[in-house]
C-alpha cells in the first residue's frame, strides 16, 4: 500500500452542477484525515501547467450550493499523448502529489487511466456528467439537476404549446444516452420521447402524433434527446412532421447549455457529498483505479477500466410506462 501525504482533485470534461459539492467533499475528507489536498485548475490542462492551489476547509465553505466548477474544466488534447502526459506527472511530483481524483466523464476517466498506468499514480475517478450514461453508478452527479431544469423549462413550454395548439421539438442534452430526455420527458408529460437506445422511426412518429390529435389533444410535445436520429436532427425532424402533417402548427425549441447550470439538487449535493468522501477514504485504505458510484442505495466502486467500457442502461420499465401514460 502506498504511503499518500497529499491528493490532488481537479474537474475535467463537461461541467455539471454539483462538481463543487464533490470537490468541497474531497476537501474536508482530506482535512478530516490529515491529509493535504491540492486543487488542480483546468482539469488535465492545468495539471500539465502545475496551475495547482493548496485548499483548506475554508477554501471551500459556501460553495456547495453553486453550479458550475470553482477548479474551472477544460478539454486538453496534450493530454492525450504521452509527451503531456509526462510533462503533467513532473508537475505532480515537484508539488509531492501523490494520488488524484478525478471528477468528469468517461472521458476524463479514460485519460486517468493510462496516466495511472503509466506512471503508477492512484487515481479515483468521481462520475460528474449531467449525461447519466456511466457504467458502475445509478447516478452521475449533475443528472438530477440538469433533467429538473430540463422538466421545468418543458413544463414553460407546454403552456405556449397548449395556448396556441401548437405541436413542439424540444431537444435536450444526452449525445449517447436519453436518460434527461426519458425522464424530464415523462415528468412533464410529453406526448413523445425520441432516445438514442429506442429508434422510433420517423413515420411511426408521424403515426402517433396523428392518432394522438384524433383523441383530441390539442397540443403536443415530442422531446428529443440530442443524441436520437430518428431524424437528421431536431430541425429536420420538424420540417418532415410539417410536410406530412400540414394541420399541425409546429415548433422547434433547443434547450441547450441551460441545462448544465444551476444550482445543483438536493440529491446531487448528497450525492456529490458522499462520493467525495468516500474517494478520499479509498485512496487512504489502498484501493486504487476505481470510480466511485451509487448502486442500490449504497455507496460501491467499480475498475476504472469496466466503468468507461461499459454503458448505463436506460430503464426500459420507464420507457413501458411512457408508453402507457401518453395514450
Ligand atoms: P468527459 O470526461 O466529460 O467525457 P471528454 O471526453 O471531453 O469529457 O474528456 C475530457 C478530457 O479527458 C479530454 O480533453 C482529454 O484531456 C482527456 N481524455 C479523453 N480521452 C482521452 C484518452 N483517450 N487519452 C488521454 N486523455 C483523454
Amino acid at each position: 500500500m502506498k504511503i499518500i501525504k497529499t491528493i490532488g482533485v481537479l474537474t475535467s470534461g463537461g461541467d455539471a452542477p454539483g462538481m463543487n459539492a464533490a470537490i468541497r467533499a474531497v476537501v474536508r475528507a482530506c482535512s478530516y484525515y490529515q491529509t493535504a489536498c491540492v486543487g488542480i485548475y483546468r482539469g488535465f490542462q492545468g495539471m500539465i501547467e502545475g496551475d495547482f492551489e493548496r485548499l483548506e476547509p475554508r477554501s471551500v465553505h459556501n460553495i456547495v450550493k453553486k453550479g458550475g466548477t470553482v477548479l474551472k474544466s477544460a478539454r486538453c488534447d496534450e493530454f492525450k499523448t504521452k509527451e503531456g502526459r509526462k510533462k503533467a506527472y513532473d508537475q505532480l511530483r515537484n508539488a509531492n502529489i501523490d494520488a488524484l481524483i478525478v471528477i468528469g466523464g468517461d472521458g476524463s476517466f479514460t485519460g486517468a487511466m493510462h496516466f495511472s498506468k503509466e506512471f503508477d499514480i492512484p487515481v479515483i475517478g468521481i462520475p460528474g456528467t449531467i449525461d447519466n450514461d456511466i457504467f458502475g453508478t445509478q447516478y452521475t452527479i449533475g443528472y438530477d439537476t440538469a433533467r429538473n431544469t430540463a422538466m421545468e423549462a418543458i413544463d414553460k413550454i407546454r403552456d405556449t404549446a397548449s395556448s396556441h395548439n401548437r405541436l413542439f421539438f424540444i431537444e435536450v442534452m444526452g449525445r449517447d444516452a436519453g436518460f434527461i430526455a426519458l425522464n424530464s420527458g415523462v415528468a412533464a408529460g410529453a406526448e413523445e420521447i425520441l432516445i438514442p437506445e429506442e429508434d422510433m422511426g420517423v413515420d411511426r412518429l408521424v403515426e402517433s402524433l396523428k392518432k394522438s390529435r384524433l383523441t383530441g389533444k390539442t397540443s403536443s410535445l415530442v422531446v428529443v434527446s440530442e443524441g436520437d436520429d430518428t431524424g437528421e436532427n431536431v430541425y429536420e425532424l420538424a420540417k418532415y412532421v410539417r410536410k406530412n402533417l400540414p394541420q399541425y402548427d409546429v415548433r422547434v425549441s433547443v434547450l441547450g447549455h441551460m441545462q448544465r447550470g444551476g444550482n445543483p439538487s438536493c440529491a446531487d449535493r448528497v450525492l456529490a457529498s458522499r462520493l467525495g468522501v468516500k474517494a478520499v477514504e479509498l485512496l487512504l485504505n489502498g484501493t486504487y483505479n476505481v470510480m466511485v458510484g451509487v448502486l442500490n442505495e449504497k455507496i460501491e466502486h467499480t475498475k476504472l477500466e469496466d466503468a468507461v467500457k461499459g454503458k448505463n442502461k436506460i430503464n426500459q420499465e420507464l420507457l413501458r410506462i411512457s408508453d402507457i401514460i401518453t395514450i
